[in-house]
């Protein structure tokens, strides 16, 4: 048996002005990853107001870190910036994961090569069961890279055209964690 991973609730600072919804507008979880070292680096990056009118910024609202460490930073009744054209509607998990780290949209970086390791998924398991459990409506997942499939020019090339948003990528174990949690994957 494994033992069950911390559980933190660590709200950011902006919180209470993201816009209040009730747990039946929930439909769909959208799958994440950081694209950056560590958590630490992800609160960074969570914290940073890009929205001056409301002074919030773009964060998912669950952070699980390699060691199954699961972090609440925006509560489901909240609607994060996590996904353009679907927030309303969804709850954002973040996996911590290098991604494309540093090189983002550099067409010569675009592998994504770390894995994900087992307490993380199993993490994410148990979490999106929770959520089923809480959330009356939710029925649906989704990978950030399938909802966001806009190419932008790369950084090295600019004749060239990559994804902008990637995550969580090929090594995204979406079998293991649709055979354990009765969700349906986006797009059909
Ligand atoms: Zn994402």
């Amino acid at each position: 048996m494994t033992v069950p991973a911390a559980f933190r609730v660590d709200p950011m600072p902006y919180v209470e002005r993201l816009p209040l919804r009730t747990r039946d507008a929930i439909e769909l979880v959208v799958v994440h990853c950081t694209e950056l070292p560590d958590l630490a680096n992800a609160r960074e990056y969570g914290e940073r107001v890009l929205y001056p009118d409301s002074g919030t910024g773009n964060s998912g609202h669950f952070y699980i870190d390699r060691d199954g460490s699961v972090h609440e930073w925006v509560p489901v009744e909240r609607v994060a910036h996590h996904v353009r054209g679907h927030n309303p509607r969804s709850v954002g998990i973040e996996l911590v994961n290098r991604g494309r780290f540093p090189h983002w949209l550099d067409s010569r970086h675009q592998t994504m090569d770390e894995v994900y390791p087992d307490a993380q998924v199993q993490a994410l398991v148990a979490l999106l069961r929770r959520l089923q459990d809480e959330l009356p409506s939710l029925r649906l997942v989704a990978g950030h890279e399938d909802l966001d499939t806009d190419e932008v020019a790369a950084s090295d090339d600019p004749t060239r055209r990559v994804r902008r948003k990637r995550d969580p990528g090929p090594r995204f174990p979406w079998d293991a964690v649709l055979a354990a949690v009765p969700l349906q994957r986006l797009p059909v």
